[in-house]
């Protein structure tokens, strides 16, 4: 039975700590533009559609979707090497944009493209990271 991911403490700045204490609440925090209305991640301090700085947070559903998704069959990191075989998929999100997360809670086999998760957090000590399990 592989071990759980040993995630660390996100690399925190001042685009991405809504996102972050987001996560650490349990909540998947997007961003919206003011200007056009697009929704994006990952966290930038300028919508990528319009280039306006209205920018706004907001709370998503933590529903999605695997969109497209890899079993690691190896990695020699220290936090991941027990954790082999694990799944890394990009989910997409109702909200509109695709987060890379890794899948948990079904083995890597039983991962399909379309497959409906829910999202959940792991605690790194001040954040937390978030992932996806079947829903
Ligand atoms: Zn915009």
């Amino acid at each position: 039975m592989p071990k759980e991911i040993a995630y660390e403490d996100p690399a925190v700045d001042w685009e991405t700590r809504a996102y972050w204490e987001g996560c650490a609440r349990h909540e998947l925090v997007l961003q919206r533009c003011g200007s056009c209305g697009a929704v994006q991640h990952r966290p930038r301090a300028l919508c990528a559609s319009c280039l306006s700085g209205d920018i706004d947070h907001f709370v998503a559903s933590g529903r999605g979707e695997v969109h497209t998704y890899t079993t690691i069959r190896q990695n020699q990191l220290p936090s991941f090497a027990g954790a082999v075989p694990y799944v890394l998929a990009y989910v997409e999100l109702p909200e509109g944009p695709r987060l890379l997360a890794n899948i948990v809670g079904c083995e890597p086999e039983d991962v399909t493209i379309g497959m409906a998760v829910r999202a959940e957090f792991v605690s790194t000590g001040e954040f937390a990271v978030a992932r996806f399990r079947p829903a």
